[in-house]
């Protein structure tokens, strides 16, 4: 079938949305007409070729929510008509990872990201001359319509709109996840998080939702900073100045958990400076594969900090994109708020520009 695609063609060159045509769905696959994607920094970061080769041209995009159009053969637990939203990580359920309880490393659904493929392997996305079109983050969803192996897609109520959904798959997957379940943050704990865009304010409201007792954010921009209240940040800071002397200004020897949610080095460094000895840092943002870090060596050690990694919020996917969408609905996690602004999938460059320049935390394209 024919379907309406934003493809990137060329690192740093603006994205054109094309005609593509998808192939047959596999029988464990779903072609899903696309009711509204949102834009990650990740998807800026592929399309500047800040991730290095990534195999193009590709269908950017791995945040959405939509309705069942067409189901493969052996497709059991959805059907046509059903509200669903993507998750960009597969699970096999058959590989190390998943058998021992870490379904977002799986070996399979990693790869398929890494090589902008469907997790068979295939490509089945075709330009108007016929030629393979990659599925960028093994998802594609910069799309009017996505085809998509079942075990990405969780099924959600009628009752959730569509475009408030489109947030879930990335954004507080990733940043709610970070907070419950790779820091594991307690009640009565301090929270610092540098970066408060689309992934930074789900971090926040996961440390709320886990019974942070101080919640401190930094960023750059004043409207970031400020938009963060609203989802349960107690203090902010510029991070203009000495963002760690303001910190200790607040809590003295610094706070249990901070998290980096930009994406950044230095950012990452400023995250490990602002926990007390015992604390964790949380890395959730993506560098590029090149980029280090470097912590004093000694503190790490006198101080027993720990450093973790978080990929895609330590989450098991399905089964936590149910249980956030059940936090939407009881009123716990804000959803409707994460959406800045709404465009059409012609203005991907233009929600590009205003991510940059910090004036959107999340901008969804409405297909
Ligand atoms: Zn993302
Ligand atoms: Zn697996």
């Amino acid at each position: 079938m024919n379907s309406k695609a934003a493809v990137l063609r060329d690192f740093s060159k603006p994205i054109d949305v094309e005609e593509v045509e998808l192939l047959e769905p596999d029988p464990e696959e779903v072609i899903v007409k696309i009711a509204a994607s949102g834009v990650c920094r990740t998807d800026l970061s592929i399309a500047s070729g800040h991730f290095g080769n990534v195999p193009l041209p590709l269908v950017l995009g791995h945040e959405a929510a939509g309705t069942v159009y067409e189901v493969g053969s052996r497709v059991s637990n959805l059907r046509k008509g059903d509200h669903v939203l993507a998750v960009w990580i597969y699970s096999c359920n058959n590989c190390d990872y998943c058998l021992s309880g870490r379904p977002n490393l799986c070996k399979n659904g990693n790869t398929s990201l890494l090589n902008a493929t469907m997790p068979s392997g295939k490509i089945k996305i075709r330009d108007k001359a016929g030629r393979p079109v990659h599925h960028g983050s093994g998802t594609a969803l910069h799309a009017d319509y996505a085809i998509l192996d079942q075990r990405n897609l969780v099924k959600i109520p009628d009752t959730v709109p569509l475009d408030v959904a489109s947030v879930v798959g990335c954004a507080v997957m990733t940043g709610v996840g970070a907070a419950v379940n790779t820091a594991q943050v307690k009640p009565g704990s301090t929270v610092a998080v540098v970066g408060v865009g689309g992934v930074g304010v789900n971090v926040v409201q996961g440390a709320r939702i886990a019974g942070a007792e101080k919640i401190i954010v930094l960023d750059r921009y004043d409207n970031k900073l400020e938009s963060a209240f609203k989802f349960g940040a107690t203090h902010s800071i510029k991070t203009d100045g000495d963002p760690k002397a303001k910190l200790r200004s607040i809590v003295l020897d610094g706070v249990d958990y901070s998290f980096e949610a930009t994406g950044n080095h230095l950012n990452m460094e400023l995250a490990y400076s602002l926990i007390k000895p015992g604390g964790t840092t949380v890395i959730v943002g993506a560098e590029s594969p090149t980029a280090t870090i470097s912590i004093p060596a000694l503190d790490f050690v006198g101080s027993q900090k720990t450093i973790k990694g978080s990929w895609y919020g330590s989450t098991n996917p399905r089964y936590d994109a149910g249980r956030y969408i059940n936090l939407y609905a009881s009123g716990k996690l804000l959803l409707d708020e994460l959406i800045s602004a709404k465009y059409e999938p012609s203005q991907i460059n233009e929600v590009f520009s205003d991510m940059e320049s910090g004036k959107i935390i999340r901008g969804i394209l409405v297909h």
